[in-house]
């Protein structure tokens, strides 16, 4: 069965010391015995990582993620950031193709599918965001953006890489912008990514993949999403940096519901 996971993407936001209270924040008020088979993942600003790390040290179910990486191993490439040195301050996940590294940063599908097989090299649970924006949503051509998008990044890996991908659908018109997919236009598009990874793949690894939903989750949505069929959890933006917002969303997880 398939991981449910809720990921909180920091982004370019707080202080050292504000990550530092958020992280605390969450770790002490996150209620472990309720996530059952759920994992919980925080991708901080590479800055913070080392530091979050070790207030999430021996927490079981808590994961670390950055929130982007690098393709090369090593080299000369100034500011930038290595799957190998992120898997050696602990993460085990990072967040590759996000709709704002597409439109702010020019990545490519070619670039992330490099990416994709850099971070599994070291042992990186890649997070591959996919999803289509506002005009792409308007002339309903959301089906054939996030095939593409899914099949490039993706589809060139072996059955047991792929195993180990979990996939983020994210409609770029609804990150940060308070407008949500409805559940069951998300549920459309996951349902899509699933049949699209049974017919690359098999019916048993599509079963297992686990497909998160992003884009303006919070409190007040957050169960009607996580309960469509093919959603599998969240990655969560803004909601993620208060943590009782971020609890909540967890808790939302119907493995997680009281
Ligand atoms: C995101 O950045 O991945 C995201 C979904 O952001 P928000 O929740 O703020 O829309």
């Amino acid at each position: 069965m398939r991981t449910p996971i809720v990921a909180g993407n920091w982004k370019m936001n707080t202080s050292l010391a504000e990550g530092v209270a958020l992280a605390q924040g969450i770790v002490s008020e996150l209620n472990i015995a309720r996530l059952g088979k759920a994992d919980v993942v925080l991708a901080p600003p590479f800055t913070h990582l080392y530091r979050v790390a070790e207030i999430m040290a021996n927490k079981p179910k808590l994961h670390l993620a950055g929130q982007n990486c690098h393709a090369a191993e090593s080299g000369a490439f100034t500011g930038e950031v290595a799957a190998g040195m992120l898997r050696s301050l602990g993460a085990s996940y990072v967040i590759l193709g996000h709709s704002e590294r597409r439109q702010l940063f020019g990545e490519t599908d070619a670039g992330v599918a490099e990416k994709v097989e850099a971070a599994l090299a070291q042992n990186l649970r890649p997070i591959v965001c996919v999803g289509e924006k506002l005009e792409e949503r308007e002339a309903d051509e959301q089906e054939i953006v996030v095939q593409k998008q899914l099949t490039q990044a993706c589809f060139g890996l072996s059955e047991d890489d792929f195993r180990r991908v979990v996939l983020a659908y994210e409609p770029v018109w609804a990150i940060g912008t308070g407008k949500t997919a409805s559940p069951e236009q998300a549920q459309e598009i996951h349902a899509l990514l699933r049949k699209a990874v049974a017919k690359r793949y098999s019916d048993a690894v599509a079963e297992n993949t686990s497909i998160l939903y992003g884009g303006s989750v919070k409190p007040s949505n957050a169960e009607e999403l996580f309960d469509q069929p093919d959603i599998d959890g969240g990655l969560i933006g803004g909601a993620s940096l208060k943590v009782e917002d971020f609890l909540a969303i967890v808790y939302a997880l119907p493995v997680a519901r009281r």
